[in-house]
């Protein structure tokens, strides 16, 4: 195997932990395993996330939902232990059979999306009531209906239609990372609005949730708190509050910004510190090889070695997701690996599938020994940095099957 990834299973249930503490009492947290649970692979992550108490799930897609409750059921988590699986980034026509079949959670937005649904739900048999999530668009402009006269719209067609049920309304944040956001104010005032008319219309949503990892990482000064307002508002409408993280359970999240920095206190995180990174990705030495002082290594000939050096050939490149941006050029370093712990430096410039890196100073180093492409000392926050940009990215683009681990 070229290379793989190692899943530490207690370091992913603690991030869960932690969140949900973070999150504290009165909130339930959606765990999001969308994307392949962001590179980490969603068929080992699901089951340990619903171990580690997670009653929802988060995907994108009707096929990734119907996956992972068949990993759920394939990894033993019995039926009465299935979570909720919400879809959350839409559906087409196709998918509605799919979505009622394998009882998973659409979020909805549109008539169309409804009409769809409503008779995929009929096809099903009197009876059968389908649940589904609104989403109000409150300024992401992504997806999502907009208050006033689009929701009332939405809102009468599901008054009208017995066969889907309102179990939840919600929304999501375009800026959670930055603290005291007016965007993230505006966004929170738009939603208020839109439970309002929810509310009019006569309809009793099970859940409302809104919010991100770094949501929660963000609530660390009250007068931003996210959370404290979502709770409060999901108390007044008798609904359950929910937030949904997901980079962070991977041990992953964005450094909090200050919407004001002169004189804004409060930018602090309140798990990011604690997060520990859940993926190692791993690879073995296939080749060693001397190089002498003038000789260059690799494509274009970047990179020309001062002084004798001994490098190791990896057999992974930027078609498995290792970053072109980690090359080194004479001069200019690049990305680096961990060899026994120790940093071995990238050589020249990343290739499709080999990388070539330096372990001169790495005693014993053998053909098949492991490397660490990606885990302690070498995190995804580094490769972001060096990529230009951000962890999500570089998680999501590891292309390699992964395994559970301790
Ligand atoms: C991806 C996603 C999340 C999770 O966001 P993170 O920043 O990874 O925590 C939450 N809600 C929705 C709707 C999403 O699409």
């Amino acid at each position: 195997m070229k290379s793989w990834v190692d899943i530490s299973e207690r370091r992913l249930a603690t991030n869960y932990r932690l969140l949900t503490e973070a999150a504290s009492v009165g909130m339930s947290v959606l765990a999001v395993v969308k994307a392949d649970a962001y590179g980490h692979g969603a068929a080992v992550c699901a089951p340990v996330l619903v171990r580690a108490g997670a009653r929802w799930l988060g995907v994108t897609d009707a096929q990734e939902g119907a996956a992972v409750g068949e990993a759920l059921a394939a990894a033993g988590v019995a039926a009465s232990e299935r979570p909720d699986i919400l879809v959350m980034s839409g559906l087409l026509a196709e998918d509605a059979d799919a979505i009622v079949q394998h009882r998973l959670v659409p979020v909805v937005w549109d008539r169309q999306q409804m009409e769809w649904l409503a008779d995929a739900v009929d096809g099903y048999g009197k009876g059968l009531r389908q649940r589904v999530h609104l989403e109000i668009d409150t300024g992401m402009a992504r997806q999502g209906v907009r208050a006033g006269a689009e929701l009332k719209a939405v809102l009468e067609y599901l008054s009208q239609h017995p066969s889907l049920e309102l179990d939840g309304v919600m929304t999501h944040f375009a800026s959670a990372e930055v603290a005291g956001s007016p965007q993230t104010l505006e966004q929170r005032t738009r939603f208020e609005q839109a439970m309002r008319e929810v509310s009019a219309a006569g309809l009793r949503p099970a859940w409302i949730h809104a919010g991100n990892s770094s949501t929660i990482d963000n609530s660390a000064s009250p007068q931003t708190d996210t959370l404290v307002w979502l709770r409060q508002l999901a108390g007044e409408y008798g609904a359950r509050a929910m937030v949904r993280p997901g980079l962070g359970l991977y041990g992953y999240c964005l450094p909090i910004e200050c919407a004001d920095c002169s004189n804004d206190k409060h930018a602090e995180a309140r798990v990011r510190p604690e997060l520990q990174p859940v993926m190692t990705w791993k690879t073995r030495v296939i080749g060693l090889r001397e190089v002498q002082a003038g000789e260059t290594v690799g494509y274009n000939a970047t990179f020309v070695a001062k002084q004798p050096m001994r490098l190791a050939l990896l057999p992974v490149g930027y078609a498995d997701g290792l970053r072109r941006e980690l090359s080194a050029a004479t001069g200019i370093d690049g990305g680096w690996v961990m060899v026994q712990g120790q940093r071995a430096a990238i050589v020249g410039r990343v290739s499709m599938n080999l990388t070539v890196v330096d372990v001169s100073g790495i005693t014993g180093v053998a053909v098949g020994d492991e490397v660490v492409l990606l885990g302690d000392g070498v995190t995804a926050d580094d490769h972001a940095l060096l990529a230009g940009t951000i962890a999500y990215e570089i998680v999501c683009g590891v292309r390699a099957p992964s395994r559970l681990g301790a």
